[in-house]
């Protein structure tokens, strides 16, 4: 069976949507099997964003509403689907997803159930909404993470990729953070070439030193050559894909489709990543998302397979 024939029947006959089947098919291509649902994504701000960087891998925009924001209802209806099938943590992203108006009661629904890490461009994150978020913080047992998108240690840098002004409006928000007792974690895509790494890093530690921030976390991602990236530096080379002689002893946890899935307003995908391409649909519930999912298709694999789970907050590439 081929990786398309496969996808096609996952999301017509039905029988993902009662079963759960861990097991790849028997196949001369490589297959992500669904281990076990540990992780579960919300694209809870759709595709609609305040920014319009140019290296977004799922073109977010103003202006984009191919995923729309998630109410409150609809996440909780997941939640509760997600008790009974072991969910550990649950993240959100979109999107911007402090531009959906539901976000901190969606925080609170998910508190009561777990741990939670919010990904945000910072840029909505005044005084008073670091503010309540410490006070949701503060009222659970289970820890809220945020995670705050810069993608370059001056104005000048980061301004060139996610827009004129933005680097001190996220600043500002990351400042806010601290002040309210979260330590965020900064996101950093790499754009520039990796003998730059240690001096960009160091630029980083000196300007969170300015806003009291003494030993800030700093996750560096590497760049998905998909969406606006595509067109920003380059597309993918046709040798960079995976094959299923590489997935021979590779250990497949370090890729998130093999513990976790995204919800979005237009069903279930199989990841955070790939919810441009309508393969990536696995089902409309959480019980119906177990298939295995076929790595030949996309070659923002590739990236995945060379530096492990890079949409969380803990990975191979985390530095
Ligand atoms: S990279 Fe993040 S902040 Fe930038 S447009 Fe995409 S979703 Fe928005
Ligand atoms: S992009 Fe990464 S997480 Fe998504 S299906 Fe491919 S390997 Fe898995």
């Amino acid at each position: 069976m081929t990786s398309e024939k496969f996808a096609k029947n996952s999301l017509n006959n039905g029988r993902h949507e009662q079963a759960a089947p861990h097991q790849a098919p028997d196949d001369e291509i490589p297959w992500a099997p669904l281990h076990s649902l540990d992780t579960l994504w919300f694209q809870v701000g759709g595709t609609i964003c305040n920014l319009w960087c140019t290296h977004c891998f799922i073109s977010c925009s103003p202006k984009n509403h191919n995923f729309g924001f998630m109410p409150r209802e609809t996440v909780k209806t997941f939640l509760d689907e997600s008790k009974e099938l072991g969910v550990k943590e649950y993240y959100f992203t979109g999107g911007e997803p402090f531009m959906n108006q539901d976000m901190f009661a969606i925080l609170q629904d998910t508190l009561e159930m777990g741990p939670a890490t919010v990904l945000t461009n910072g840029i909505l994150i005044r005084e008073r909404t670091a503010k309540r978020l410490q006070a949701i913080s503060e009222q659970t047992r289970f820890s809220l993470e945020i995670r705050v998108s810069l993608d370059g240690c001056n104005a000048e840098s980061n301004d060139r990729i996610r827009g004129n002004g933005s680097f001190d409006k996220a600043l500002n928000g990351l400042r806010n953070l601290v002040t309210h007792g979260f330590l965020p974690i900064i996101t950093v895509a790499q754009t520039w070439e990796d003998h730059e790494t240690e001096k960009i890093f160091d630029g980083f530690m000196e300007i969170m030193k300015g806003i009291e921030y003494t030993r800030p976390r700093i996750k560096i991602i590497p760049p998905l050559r998909i969406g606006r990236e595509k067109v920003r530096s380059r597309g993918y080379e046709q040798y960079e894909h995976i094959t299923l002689e590489m997935m021979r002893d590779y250990d497949d946890n370090l890729l998130q489709c093999t513990r976790s899935r995204m919800v979005t307003d237009k069903g279930v995908y199989v990841c955070p990543i790939l919810i441009d391409y309508p393969e990536a649909r696995i089902s409309e519930t959480l019980k119906g998302a177990f298939s295995p999912f076929p790595l030949d298709n996309n070659q923002a694999c590739y990236t995945c397979y060379i530096s492990g789970a890079i949409c969380h907050n803990f990975s191979a590439s985390n530095s």
